[in-house]
């Protein structure tokens, strides 16, 4: 279970940006709000990011990656949404635990305390205990931060019933004090092929939807396919009463990184300072942030790696945001060494066949990330037999690594019946096995919160691949797992040439596995998950080394 973060002392003003989305969802919303923190925070002003997920879950844990995308696990151990890892990364900061909420959070406080007569006989309802407790949240997270600009993303789009208590939160939050509190709407202005014109009215439509509960839009970030014209500012200007200057253009980019740049220069900054009459920086520093673009763009060579995974399909399209930040961890590392990623997406089930294994000759690296259940296993534990034989480098992460250690037990030890707990727990060896620590939740039910969560330490062992790569003995990393490497098989694993060259400082868990340089160019596991400590203006040094390895292999 997460801890919860102390408030610290309040000493500063906070303004509230909240960010809301229009006509769809995954207009960007999130790396909007990112956007809009960072270029804030380049004026010097200290801002914090919180997302609202309508979801009636407690926390992400639970919810089907497919669905929902990534979970994002945050230092103290809370699974949260993706978005929260845009905020890191952009922010290039950790972000506690009291900036994500869900419906099922904010419910389940609202009940616990009627439980303890919290409310003191009166009735509970939810207009206003609901949104009470969602502002409570907000100020909570920005009071900790010590934030001048707290920018709240809604998670949904406006119109459904699901967040209309948040909306409510805002009307709340902006009749109490009106000069601390502006709303952003991120919508879509669609242009249909058929019409050749872009449209405005889904736009019209979304904002009045808003205003129906009583919530008027500030800023227009107009997410298209290009930008939007004077005419059809002028048009939301009307229509949706907000200034021309107010509705910024956002059209589609190539890559997200210079969102940013472009609402810097489009004035978004020093525009929202005046909507909420804040004092900011006359220069805006982003040079780190334009420093990183430079480099995506600068890059001299190309690196092919294979994400081996088993979430990539939605119906009829492929999915990648189920991994994004182990993509966005290879492309920093990518760039830190003026390389291009080209990334390849391939189901595990597909190597269930060994004959399609021939296929992955053509890669420069090869990662399994982290996955849950029997689905494609089979496959991986191939995939990763051909990258060992074939020295092909290999970084596997959390299931990635304990499959790693399976196979090594299937294929060197010789023991064919060894399995993981997982997805097997009759095998005659169980060289993946449930955590001591995690029986008991389990036996309990509570598989939500079953799993070791959040950062622990781990001592590396010098000289390793690991050490090399870090450059340092003591690590921290963040984790996401109910099983682990079964002691009773490490030693025979390592005589066998299998080096646990990262363990936790007692020494009980295993949390990287490694070959040897001379025998492997790459060839590492780790039981945590490196990918949510990769930042653009910080690469992951595991992340660097295993992209140095596949390129010196090509
Ligand atoms: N399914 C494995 C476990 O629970 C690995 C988890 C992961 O890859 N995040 O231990």
């Amino acid at each position: 279970m997460a801890k919860t973060t102390k408030t610290k002392k309040k000493n500063v003003h906070t303004k509230y940006i909240f960010v809301v989305g229009g006509v769809m969802s995954g207009v960007g919303k999130g790396v909007a709000s990112s956007s809009m923190a960072l270029i804030l925070q380049a004026r010097g002003i200290n801002v914090t990011a919180i997302k609202i997920d309508q979801y009636f879950n407690v926390d992400a844990g639970t919810m089907n990656p497919t669905e929902h995308g990534e979970v994002f696990v945050l230092q103290n151990g809370l699974e949260t949404d993706q978005d929260m890892g845009n905020y890191e990364r952009f922010l290039n900061t950790d972000i506690p635990d009291t900036n994500y909420m869900t419906s099922g959070g904010v419910y389940l406080e609202v009940i616990k305390r009627e439980r303890n007569l919290g409310y003191k006989g009166k009735n509970v309802e939810a207009v206003p205990d609901i949104p009470n407790e969602i502002i409570r949240r907000i100020k909570l997270a920005a009071d900790t931060a010590n934030a001048e600009v707290a920018i709240i993303e809604i998670g949904g789009t406006v119109g459904e019933y699901q967040n209309v208590l948040y909306l409510e939160a805002i009307r709340m939050m902006k009749n109490e004090a009106p000069d601390d509190v502006i709303t952003t709407m991120v919508s879509y202005l669609p242009v249909p092929g058929s019409i050749g014109e872009m449209k405005t009215k889904p736009t019209q439509t979304a904002v009045m939807a808003l205003n129906r509960v009583g919530v008027f839009a500030d800023l227009i970030i107009a997410r298209s396919p290009i930008g939007i014209d004077q005419k059809r500012k002028e048009k939301l200007s009307k229509f949706c009463n907000v200034h021309t200057e107010d509705v910024i253009s956002a059209p589609d980019v190539e890559s997200i990184y210079d969102i940013p740049l472009n609402l810097e220069k489009d004035g978004l900054s020093l525009r929202i300072c005046d909507l909420l009459k804040l004092k900011c920086g006359t220069k805006s520093d982003l040079g780190a942030w334009k420093g990183f673009v430079r480099k995506t763009k600068n890059t001299k060579d190309t690196v092919k790696i294979a994400v081996v995974g088993k979430y990539f399909s939605s119906g009829d399209f492929v999915l990648s945001d189920v991994y994004i930040s182990v993509l966005e961890a290879i492309k920093y590392s990518s760039y830190k060494l003026g390389l291009k990623p080209e990334i390849t997406y391939l189901g595990s089930q597909e190597f269930e066949d060994k004959k399609k294994l021939q296929n992955l000759k053509k890669y420069d690296g090869i990662l399994i990330p982290g996955g849950f259940g029997t689905t494609g296993v089979e496959g991986k534990l191939n995939v990763i037999e051909y990258a060992r034989k074939h020295r092909i480098p290999y970084f596997g992460i959390c299931y990635g690594m304990q499959l790693a250690v399976l196979e090594y037990a299937r294929n060197v030890l010789k023991k064919k019946g060894a399995s993981t707990e997982e997805i097997d727990n009759k095998a005659q060896d169980l060289v993946v096995a449930v955590m001591d620590e995690q029986k008991e939740k389990i036996a309990k039910g509570d598989m939500g919160g079953s799993m070791r969560l959040g950062e622990y330490p781990a001592t590396l062992k010098k000289g390793s691949q690991a050490y090399k790569a870090y450059r340092s003995a003591d690590i921290s990393e963040r984790h996401r797992h109910r099983y682990e490497v079964n002691n009773q098989y490490v030693a025979e694993l390592e005589e066998a040439g299998l080096v646990f060259s990262g363990k936790s400082p007692d020494g009980k868990l295993m949390e990287i596995a490694e070959l040897p340089r001379d025998i492997h160019p790459f060839f590492v596991g780790v039981q945590f998950h490196p990918e949510f400590q990769a930042r653009p203006l910080n690469p992951h040094p595991l992340f660097t080394s295993f992209i140095k390895a596949s390129y010196e292999s090509k």
